[in-house]
């Protein structure tokens, strides 16, 4: 049985009893997590924001070009026959996620959400000084469409357009590269048809997201947030309200022994509910509208604070610990996964420590073995295919490492092969038959750029086995 009468979870805050979008007007918070978070948000902003123009190994920081199928991370490339790698880093990203999720509850939503960041920190703040704090945009909203509302409107609306314009060209940079929006927006438009028009949908959408739909987006669209009925149980830590503490809600009345009156230290200010930007009452417990961004904690301790109580009646704490009073401890569930994601990590980072520049693949030419070409020599033919995975065009070649063969290049020696480029070709390898240590003699295929070894493959050599 629950603590509290569950009826509040059969509708959601910001949807009426006829259907209708019941609209938030969050009042303004300051406090220590607001500021904290502030800081951590401008962090995170700016380097999103200069991100795609900050290079390594003169590669970008991170670029998802799924149109050229080119992906860079920290200046790796990495190319669609890298995908077991993206695929292996997936999986590690869901498990971290799950461990975090399991572990801190939906921190990552208060604290470095894309969504939470640009509405908290941008769009709000942009809100609070166009139109006032809460009671002077409700005042604001029931104005009719003329005079200053109007203006009003269209100052922030205006603004909220070029920052989501911003926002869509950054991502864009994501997409594409630096190098190739700066060449688009420095171009004539018309050579940029489509380019234009997905940054003007993109744009669109980002304004219509901070302007109308705003928290619905972690109510009712996020796939993680609807993620967290599975992930949370009792030992999370979450923004959390300390029923045992506050239950017994009642004004606060000056001079006035609660103790001894036998209510909670909740003055029933509702000052947490007002500044919530999903509009819920978090005393209600853990629900799935609560993004922890912490206005209620600090809305609260300042309340608390003033009265002259404790603070923390609205705190960072696991259910379980509320219930218990016993210290915040990992649960079973919690270290099993952490193993888990140690063992996937540790994985994804072999593998991505043994990738190599240049991939090559040698293979035996399908349904031949060797051939004789004369009394001591015979040959074998290979397919090799290389796959250039720097961002460099390099001047291949092969020979054989080692001195008990020789390796011919059909068909010319050096090659050129552009970055991210395949090649295919056939290579006539041929031994000595006192070099033959049985039907099968192993042999080093090196593979140069220039005269640097850049990549070696060992294969067999087919002969008759004497
Ligand atoms: S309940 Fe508190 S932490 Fe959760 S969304 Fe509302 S204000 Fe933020
Ligand atoms: S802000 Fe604190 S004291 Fe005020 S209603 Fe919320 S929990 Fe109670």
């Amino acid at each position: 049985m629950s603590r509290f009468d569950e009826n509040f979870r059969d509708s959601i805050a910001t949807v009426d009893k006829d259907g209708k979008r019941s609209w938030v007007f969050a009042k303004k918070v300051t406090g220590k997590y607001f500021k904290r978070r502030e800081i951590f948000s401008y962090l995170l902003l700016i380097v999103l924001f200069v991100g795609p123009y900050i290079r390594v190994f003169g590669e970008p920081l991170l670029m998802l070009n799924v149109v050229k199928r080119k992906f860079v991370i920290f200046g790796q490339i990495f190319w669609p026959e890298d995908s077991y790698l993206f695929a292996i880093g997936m999986i590690a990203f869901v498990v971290l996620i799950i461990v975090f999720t399991v572990v801190f509850g939906r921190l990552f939503c208060g604290w470095a959400c894309p969504q939470t960041i640009f509405m908290e920190m941008i769009f709000r703040r942009i809100e609070f000084w166009i139109d006032g704090d809460w009671n002077q945009q409700k005042k604001l909203d029931k104005m009719p469409w003329k005079g200053v509302k109007l203006r009003k409107r269209l100052f922030k609306w205006t603004i909220y357009w070029i920052i989501s314009f911003l926002i869509a060209n950054t991502f864009l940079a994501y997409i594409i590269g630096s190098e190739e929006l700066l060449a688009i927006i420095t171009s004539p438009p018309a050579e940029h048809i489509g380019g234009l028009i997905a940054i003007i949908i993109f744009t669109t959408v980002f304004f219509a997201v901070f302007t109308w739909f705003r928290e619905q987006v972690c109510i009712a669209v996020c796939p993680y947030g609807r993620l967290q009925g599975v992930l949370l149980d009792e030992n999370s830590v979450l923004v959390a309200y300390d029923y045992k503490r506050g239950e017994g809600r009642a004004k606060f009345k000056k001079g006035e022994d609660r103790k001894a009156a036998g209510k909670g230290d909740c003055i029933d200010c509702g000052q947490c509910v007002h500044v919530c930007p999903t509009g819920i009452d978090i005393r209600n417990g853990t629900q799935l509208e609560c993004v922890n961004c912490t206005a209620c904690m600090d809305a609260c301790d300042f309340m608390m604070d003033k009265v002259g109580l404790e603070k923390g009646l609205i705190r960072y704490d696991s259910e379980k610990s509320i219930k218990t009073g016993v210290d915040f401890s990992l649960s079973g569930r919690a270290k099993a996964y952490i193993v888990v994601m140690f063992l996937i990590m540790g994985l994804l980072v072999t593998l991505l420590f043994t990738r190599t520049d240049l991939e090559a693949t040698v293979l035996r030419v399908p349904n031949t073995t060797y051939q004789k070409i004369d009394s001591v020599t015979y040959s074998n033919l290979y397919n090799v295919t290389l796959i250039n995975k720097t961002g460099n065009t390099l001047n291949v070649n092969m020979a054989i490492v080692g001195e008990n063969a020789t390796l011919e290049t059909i068909g010319g020696e050096m090659v050129k092969l552009e970055s991210g480029k395949q090649l295919h070709k056939e290579i006539l390898v041929k031994m000595k038959k006192q070099d033959l240590s049985g039907p099968k003699t192993p042999i080093k295929i090196g593979v140069y750029n220039g005269e640097e070894l850049i990549e070696q493959v060992t294969v067999n050599f087919s002969g008759p086995g004497f």
